[in-house]
């Protein structure tokens, strides 16, 4: 089984991607991805842009031609009220399994006051959060996960991109392996890199992901070609993101 546990839906004002429906499923029938959770691309700075890109998620999950899961992804520099709210009707209401952070497109860093604070009304709601890391600078740095991480040891984070992209790869495998709570997602991580990342973590802490759908077979040869062992391969295809995430 495949799950593509960080795929986007919808239009991105920050990086100018559009990804539809279509294109989603066309893609994971292609390259034989069972199923995929599906975050928004980032909206305009509206909470009602962001309730209808999750509505549309939403709609996803109800497609029975693949399995879909939604992740959420609210600007943090909302109102806590709205930002709370919001969450919680994707999770409560929406049935989404996780919630997403954004350094690069919400200027936000994880660990300030604004970050804390929706990681708390994440914990809150039991489900894990993925937060970007890699490009973007200091607010992107797997060191400000690690200080959520420590904060909040009873809320599961999944490093998106594992660093990669801003020079912090060996940073964001470190953090892994010394934090319980902590997880990768190596999507754009380069093959030297990732045969590194499963000695230090094993695949028992990395998920396979594509970010872009152009991205799932290039994502795909990468761990066919460095995870040797097939039950170690099953592991990150979908074992540790079922595990994760509580897919059903
Ligand atoms: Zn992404």
């Amino acid at each position: 089984m495949i799950i593509d546990a960080h795929s986007h839906l919808g239009y991105d004002v920050a990086f100018d991607l559009d990804n539809d429906e279509n294109l989603l499923i066309e893609n994971c029938k292609k390259y034989g991805v069972d199923g995929a959770i599906v975050q928004p691309f980032i909206p305009r700075p509206y909470v009602e842009d962001y309730k209808a890109i999750h509505d549309r998620i939403y709609k996803l999950t109800q497609n029975k031609e693949r399995k879909f899961w939604g992740m959420s992804s609210m600007n943090p520099h909302f109102r806590i009220e709205e930002y709370a709210e919001e969450t919680e009707r994707c999770v409560k209401e929406l049935g989404f399994v996780a919630a997403k952070l954004t350094p690069i497109g919400h200027a936000v860093n994880p660990a300030s006051r604004d970050g804390l604070a929706c990681c708390d009304v994440v914990r809150k709601l039991g489900i894990p959060l993925m937060i970007h890391t890699g490009n973007g600078g200091s607010f992107a740095d797997p060191i400000q996960v690690a200080k959520v991480a420590e904060e909040f040891p009873d809320l599961v984070i999944v490093m998106a991109h594992a660093g990669s992209g801003g020079g912090s790869i060996g940073t964001a495998s470190y953090i892994a392996r010394t934090h319980d709570n902590v997880y990768l997602e190596p999507s754009w991580v380069d093959i030297a890199a990732l045969e590194g990342m499963l000695k230090e973590v094993g695949c028992s802490k990395l998920m396979f992901s594509s970010d872009v759908v152009d991205n799932i077979p290039v994502e795909l040869a990468k761990y066919r070609t460095a995870v040797k062992k097939e039950t170690d391969l099953e592991r990150i295809l979908s074992g540790t993101a079922v595990e994760v995430f509580g897919l059903k």
